[in-house]
């Protein structure tokens, strides 16, 4: 007896011996030392005390059944100590039955596995991990995009993989020594994992070669920017001991589905398209398929050419008149931008707002919009020639960016116009998708009397609690059910309920591209409030509008 006791307190497991109730009866020394708790504070408790609630509760009683049917149990198992810290425990449960074979004890022997759960953790790490740099491996690299791709097939995404190659990383090898080029590809694994998302994953493939699986771009033209982001991180020399290093880095680009469906075609052919940026003369990029190449180089072209229109001011507003269907006269103007290209071609909104809107240099052009609209508005009130409202276009990236607010009294306060003389637009499109953001900003600024019509209406799948909710003026039904409303039964039914549903809110109802009598006639039948398109005037030039002002009688 005295023997087996010594036993059962000096075996490095915990042991636990519980009644058929499991009531714990008898605890030993290691089972003290892994728990925390004492001999005292465990006797006529259950086992439950340890219990993580990391299991659900499915787990026991699958644990409980195999007791019964085999006698024990055996497996890893989540426990709590006294301190609350949650570990990993190696668990045998057994029954004990005695002679007549009736249930007698419960006996738990467990022993502490976390050491060895976070040595098989940092195998698993060092196994997917570059030593050097921390960043994902090759393997990680390949079961990550393998998985992501599956996801990607399924949702109808883009998936996109960057092929990146230092350039003449062996000279700086060769010149400055290995230790420095260690230092260097860690800096510059930093400056990479700033450029993407967290959703996307930069891995080392080894030497000086890196990749970047980015999850869902929207298009190749938003992959090319990060492509020229990540350029762009290795402008500033790297500080190495004291030195200034310059290095730079070749890229290469495959665009699932178009590139290839699998994780290593597509990394090969990433790595294809590298050799490309290399022979164009290293410190650029390429895509797999040539003409993304030269899609992409366009739009960062353009891009750049924005910024200095921006910066030179080389923009102009056109004015479209808006027209009463009842007096059949001018009651408003829609501001519409214009880019006057030094090049002398004048470029339309179509072909640069989307460019601005992504790259968030719209703000500076809603700013520019908004002064300079209120300024002409100002001018022509001066003159006594003043439309009831100046309708102006807002992007929503200058309402998600909380930026309207003060760009509206800015442009209100320099021109002196009153607020309820501006009607700003913003597109269904984008309401539908900020809802709560967009609904505070709008009441601020119909507190201080300012307009709000909705654009394109009708493209954008609004809910119409939604609707309720905004407090809008106007909706602009969009020119794509006016175009065919003579012919189409579809169009004019969207356009009758449109107006309807406008009404019922007490919202007035303009349609967009008005461009012949007959579509004019058809809107005044279904009572729509009023029209602005080709029929009346095209967008023109501030002079051209103040003649039409002068000279406006009603078109009916
Ligand atoms: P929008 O706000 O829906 O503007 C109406 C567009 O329809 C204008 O094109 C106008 O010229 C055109 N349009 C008007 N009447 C007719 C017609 O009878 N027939 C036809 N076929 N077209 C007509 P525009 O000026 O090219 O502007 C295109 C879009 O660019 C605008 O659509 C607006 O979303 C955006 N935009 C224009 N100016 C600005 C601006 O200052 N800021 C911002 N953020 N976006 C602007
Ligand atoms: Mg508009
Ligand atoms: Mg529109």
């Amino acid at each position: 007896m005295h023997l087996a006791f010594r036993v059962f307190d000096c075996t490095i497991d915990g042991i636990l011996i519980t009644d058929p109730e499991q009531k714990i009866i008898s605890t030993n020394r290691a089972a003290t030392t892994i728990t925390g708790f004492t001999e005292e504070e465990m006797i006529g408790k259950t086992p439950q005390m340890l219990s993580s609630n990391r299991h659900d509760p499915g787990f026991f009683q699958a644990m409980w059944r195999t007791i019964a049917e085999k006698g024990s149990w055996q497996g890893d198992i989540w426990s709590q100590r006294k301190s609350g810290e949650i570990y990993p425990q190696w668990q045998n449960m057994s029954e004990v039955r005695d002679e007549q074979g009736r249930l007698a004890n419960y006996i738990s022997v467990f022993s502490d596995i976390s050491a060895l759960k976070q040595s098989q953790e940092q195998l698993e790490h060092l196994a997917h991990h570059d030593p050097l740099t921390g960043l994902p491996n090759r393997l990680l690299l390949d079961q990550h995009l393998s998985q992501g791709l599956e996801r990607a097939h399924r949702q109808n995404q883009l998936m996109a993989v960057l092929f990146l190659d230092l350039d003449r990383f062996k000279n700086i090898n060769d010149s400055l020594g290995h230790p420095v080029g260690d230092i260097l590809l860690t800096q510059a694994s930093q400056r990479l994992e700033q450029v993407i998302r967290a959703d996307d994953l930069i891995a080392r493939l080894g030497g000086d070669e890196f990749a970047i699986v980015l999850e869902s771009p929207t298009d190749e033209q938003g992959v090319g920017l990060v492509a020229q982001k990540c350029i762009d991180a290795f402008i500033e020399p790297f500080r190495i001991d004291g030195n200034d290093v310059y290095a730079s880095t070749s890229i290469g680009i495959s665009v699932f589905p178009n590139d290839g469906t699998h994780a290593a075609e597509l990394i090969k052919h990433a790595d294809t398209a590298m050799y490309h940026a290399k022979e164009h003369g290293r410190n650029t990029f390429q895509f797999y398929n040539r003409q993304m190449t030269e899609l992409a180089v366009k739009r960062l072209t353009l891009e750049s050419r924005l910024r200095s229109a921006i910066e030179n001011e080389e923009f102009i507003l056109c004015y479209q008149p808006q027209i009463s269907l009842r007096s059949g006269r001018i009651i408003g103007v829609e501001a519409l931008i214009r880019w006057q290209s030094p090049t002398g071609e004048l470029v339309m909104p179509e072909a640069f707002v989307p460019v601005a809107e992504e790259s968030g240099l719209i703000k500076f052009i809603d700013t520019w919009v908004l002064q300079n609209a209120c300024l002409a508005l100002a001018q022509w009130q001066a003159e006594g020639l003043s439309p009831s409202f100046m309708a102006i276009n807002i992007s929503g990236f200058s309402i998600e960016h909380g930026l309207l607010i003060g760009m509206v009294k800015q442009a209100l306060h320099k021109s002196q116009v009153a607020p309820d003389y501006l009607e700003l637009e913003i597109t269904e499109g984008y309401l539908m998708q900020h809802k709560q953001q967009a609904v505070e900003i709008i009441n601020e600024l119909q507190d201080l009397g300012v307009q709000f019509s909705i654009d394109d209406f009708g493209t954008g799948y609004s809910s119409l609690s939604y609707l309720k909710s905004l407090p809008i003026n106007k909706l602009k039904i969009d020119r794509s059910f006016v175009q065919d409303i003579q012919h189409n039964d579809n169009d004019r039914a969207i356009a009758v309920s449109v107006i309807a549903l406008g009404h019922s809110m007490q919202m007035q109802v303009i349609a967009e591209g008005g461009e012949t009598r007959e579509q004019l006639d058809i809107l005044t039948s279904l009572g729509c409030d009023s029209v602005q398109g080709f029929f009346y005037s095209k967008p023109v030039t501030a002079d051209k509008l103040v003649e039409l002002l002068k000279t406006d009688r009603p078109i009916f």
